[in-house]
């Protein structure tokens, strides 16, 4: 992680709450993102969540955003939405 001050994107205020403060559900370390609703594909991609210790705005990102790709192994995980097929336009 960097070092240098980063800015609340809602107040601007150089206040992001300092150490690495992190998110779970009850059952895994990650939060499950779910990209590309036409397709029903989900990822699994931890989320880092920034907290302005000034106006307490969150907000998030991921250390790895090419994870968040859909690539052809992907496949949807609910079966019902086959309706729309992942295209070969959608990488
Ligand atoms: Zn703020």
């Amino acid at each position: 992680m960097s070092s240098t001050p980063y800015a609340c994107a809602k107040c601007g205020e150089q206040s992001i709450v300092k150490g690495e403060i992190g998110l779970r559900t009850s059952r895994d370390l990650e939060l499950i993102m779910v990209v590309r609703k036409d397709h029903g594909v989900e990822k699994k991609i931890p989320l880092q969540p920034r907290v302005c210790g000034k106006c307490g705005f969150v907000d998030f990102f991921v250390q790895s955003p090419e994870n968040l790709k859909i690539v052809p192994k992907d496949k949807p995980i609910d079966s019902g939405s086959k309706d729309r097929p992942i295209l070969e336009y959608d990488f």
